[in-house]
This record gives C-alpha cells, structure tokens and sequence, in this order.
C-alpha cells in the first residue's frame, strides 16, 4: 500500500478580508463535500478536509495505558472505538475518545495530541453558513462569559494560551473564561488564517437539499445549486423551543433566549418583575443578568425541585456547576445555593410545579400544582427551555421532508441511517463543543477514507 506523503503543517493563508465570498462561481457546480454551517464544530470539519490530520504522540502521551491501541503517529481516528469510555461526560463515543488525547476524565489537560498536514488524502469541500464564522457565538450577548475554560474552546491547531490577543481572558483562581465577542473573533481570525477562503460561503444559507442518484442536491437562498457525495449537517440547534401557548410569540415582553432577556429587560427599573422558566444554563445566565439588575425574578421550576432538597436530574448544567469550585464559578455557585434554598434573596423566588397558560399583554395566567389557575403580572416573560436543530431544509427528491433519525447516529463515523448524510456538533445534542471536535474527526476521516479507497480501486 502507498503511504501518502506528508508535509509539515502550514497554514493555508486567508486575504484576511471577512470571508463572505460570491456563490455564483459555484453554481451548477459538484464538489466531493458540503459542510452545513460556520460554528466551531464545521470550521473543524472544514479543516480536516482540507487536509489536516490529528496523530498520536506517545513520547509526551500522558495516557500510555488508555491509549495503548495507537502506535506513534497513527491517526487519532479508528474505525472501532473502544468500549472503555463510559467515564466520559461527553454524550458520544467519538466525542470522547477525541477529547481522551487533551483532557483526563478529571479535566486536566494532557498532551497525547499531535497534528500534520496531509494534503494527499484532502477532498474537494466547500463550507456555507447562515452566520459569519463562530456559529451561535455571534448571536450570544457580547459579554456572554464561558462557563467552561477559555483554553476548552480552542480549534487544537489554535490553542488558546494566553498569548492571543484578540480574547479577553478574565480570570478566575482556577482557570480563566472568556467572552462572546472575544471567541467571535477568534473563530473569525482562525476561518481566515488556517482556511482557504474560496471554499467558504459565510452569509448564505441552505434553503433545501435532497438526495438523487447518489449525489446531495444543495439550494442556497440566493438560488445558487451545488451538488456533493458527503452532506455534513453542522448546523447547531439554533430553533428555542415554545411552550406553543397563547401570547407567547410576537410579543416584546417575551424572550426565549438569553440574549433576547438581557437586551429586552435593559430598560427595566430596578424592582421590576421577570418570571423564568427553566433549568439550563440560558436561564441561570438570564437570572444573573436580571439580579444585577435589581430586578425581582420569579422562577418556575419543575416539581423534583424543592425549596429544601433540589434534586437535580444527573445531566442538568445546574448539577454539573454544583459540584465545580464556589472560586471559580463565583456567580453560578451563588444561584446553586438560591435555587436548592440553601441562600436567600428579597429578589428570587420560586414556583414549583406551575404551568403558563397564557400571556396577555404584561399578565398572565398560571396553573398550580394544585390545578388551580391564578392571574399574576410580570414585566418579562424569560421562557428558556431549550432548543433544537432546524432540519426542514432536508427533502426528498419530491419536495417531502426527509425523514431521518439525528439521534441514530453511527458512533464511529456519525453517519445517519441515509448514506452519506452525517451530523456533528450540537445538532445531535451536544452540550459542550470540546466533546464536538471528535464528530469532526470522526465524519471528516471517514469520507477521506472513502474517497482514498476509490482513488485506489481507480
Ligand atoms: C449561553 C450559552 C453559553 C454557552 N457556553 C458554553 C461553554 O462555556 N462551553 C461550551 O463548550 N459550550 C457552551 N455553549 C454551547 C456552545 O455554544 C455550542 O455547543 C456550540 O456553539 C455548538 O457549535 P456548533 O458548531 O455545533 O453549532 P453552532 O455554533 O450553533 O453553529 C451552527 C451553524 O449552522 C449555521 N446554520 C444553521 N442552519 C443553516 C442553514 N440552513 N444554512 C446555512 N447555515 C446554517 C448557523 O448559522 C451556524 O453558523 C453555550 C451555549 C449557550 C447558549
């Protein structure tokens, strides 16, 4: 077998101007490849594509036993994962076995990680995306902290280290956080610097695409059509789920994401009301923003909470933030201790086990536990339960929707039931990038294998 050549890591330059280059040069056109969004996860997609490939280095490899199975420079992907990755808090295999080359299950950082060039296994890709580079990060509030590490949502060709200037770090004992606006730039520098721009389309979004005679048709919103063999969904889960009541939409004193909290409660006087419903990370962040602002928050939680005894179910944020250092997590530690009763405040309160009904103008109508329905009046209404992937652009060759399971992935390659249709990144439920970066790996290594074979068999 011939063992492509490889060439030492550089960079494809960019112009540095902000990517949004012209569709028309592409249309009509084929290309092996189509990454579906800009976030982290496609500009990681993106780049392995392009060539770039992650190896083991077993000479500074802190985890010998674990990762006993790769010998020294071997690719970090393998066509069967081993059993042994339960510890893990990644929600996939491929997640984590890719993060078992930067992180012990205890989050220190090891290096077992090495990368390299290789331009012979590259395939023709191009990339489009709804959103500039960085993905959900621009629609986030510009001083939207990270809870996790500024160092955890690095690209591994780009470490965050401390010596980038375009992010704030703000420290903490521990270990430093950084921004919105901050990682925003940074994706945005790593789309110029480390891909090439012909092959990004940031700004264009993907109106439909359907399967026909093996190849996956793409529309784009300004009528552009192109056509791959591989459809990468990274499309994130950009849709905030509704309680679908009445009131709810179309309304200003509604919001359904943190973002829209803060800036439509930023005319607020301090004193007035906002009720929050929900458990994630969105509503801790907006109950913060609202205490800062002096504003009294009414909190509905559902019924396993109790005023005495929160019980947080495993996979909650909440449960996860609990149990890192009050130093570190200062904020969030302070809302824990609200929301389990264990700290007090005149500006929160809670309402177990209640359901909005209905919003009407600035009041409200909620049922009790008790099934008794109460009328209350609020300011805002904060309804923050979540979201999901937006794939109603996926069609038959009939115009129907595809009917595809996200959640029956193949582990080892994160392939969907339809053949060569993958989805990586939040879209299949994620919660943490770090554990995003090995769907990447997973979906990029296994369409460069396949299209190595063919060329072989050619
Ligand atoms: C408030 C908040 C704080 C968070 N903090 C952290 C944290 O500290 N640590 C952490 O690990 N994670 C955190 N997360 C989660 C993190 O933001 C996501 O996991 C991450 O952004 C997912 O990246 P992604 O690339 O999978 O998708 P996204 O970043 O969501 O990107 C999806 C992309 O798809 C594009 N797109 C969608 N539909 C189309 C279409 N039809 N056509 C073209 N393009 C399309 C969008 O424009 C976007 O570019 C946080 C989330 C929130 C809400």
């Amino acid at each position: 077998m011939m063992v492509p050549p490889l060439t030492p890591i550089s960079p494809t330059k960019g112009t540095g101007s902000p990517p949004g280059n012209s569709t028309a040069t592409m249309n009509g056109k084929q290309v092996t490849a189509i990454v579906v969004g800009g976030g982290v996860t496609a500009l990681s997609t993106a780049r392995q594509l392009n060539g770039l490939e992650y190896t083991h280095t077993p000479d500074s490899c802190q985890l010998k036993e674990r990762h006993a199975a790769i010998a020294h420079g071997q690719r970090i992907y393998q066509d069967q994962l081993p059993d042994d990755l339960s510890s893990c808090r990644g929600s996939t295999p491929s997640g984590c076995w890719f993060d078992s080359f930067r992180h012990t299950t205890l989050d220190e950082a090891v290096n077992c990680l090495a990368w390299q060039e290789n331009n012979a296994r590259a395939v023709d890709w191009i990339l489009i995306s709804k959103s500039k580079a960085g993905g959900s990060w621009n629609s986030y509030d510009p001083n939207q902290k990270t809870i996790s590490p500024d160092t955890w949502m690095a690209l591994p060709d780009a470490p965050i280290d401390g010596n980038n200037q375009n992010l704030a770090r703000h420290n903490t004992p521990h270990f430093a956080k950084t921004d919105a606006a901050s990682l925003c730039r940074y994706y945005q520098d790593y789309a110029n610097t480390h891909l090439p721009q012909e092959r990004m389309f940031f700004n264009r979004t993907v109106t439909t695409a359907y399967p026909k005679e093996h190849l996956w048709h793409v529309e784009l919103d300004d009528q552009t059509q192109v056509s791959c063999q591989y459809l990468i969904l990274a499309n994130g889960r950009m849709i905030p789920k509704s309680l679908k009541i009445n009131g709810e939409n179309n309304n200003p004193n509604v919001s359904h994401t943190t973002a829209q909290a803060i800036q439509n409660t930023s005319h607020l006087k301090p004193g007035k009301s906002i009720l929050v419903i929900g458990t994630g990370l969105s509503a801790a962040d907006t109950i913060m923003d609202a205490m800062c602002k002096k504003l009294k928050v009414t909190h509905v939680l559902p019924r396993e909470h109790t005023r005495l005894e929160a019980k947080y179910r495993p996979n909650q944020p909440y449960n996860a933030l609990k149990s890192l250092s009050p130093e570190s997590y200062k904020e969030h530690h302070a809302l824990a201790e609200l929301i389990s009763g264990k700290a007090e405040s005149e500006n929160y309160q809670q309402l177990i086990n209640y359901q909005l009904l209905e919003i009407r103008n600035d009041t409200c109508i909620l049922r009790t536990g008790e099934e008794e329905d109460i009328t209350q009046k609020f300011d805002h209404y904060a309804i923050l339960i979540g979201s999901e992937p937006d794939f109603s652009f996926m069609k038959n060759a009939n115009g129907t929707l595809l009917d595809f399971d996200a959640e029956e992935l193949e582990p080892e390659t994160m392939e969907t039931q339809i053949s060569n249709l993958f989805l990586v990144g939040s879209c299949t439920g994620e919660k943490f990038q770090r554990f995003s970066l090995g769907h990447s790996v997973s979906a990029a290594e296994t369409i460069k294998d396949r299209e190595s074979r063919k060329s072989r068999n050619q």
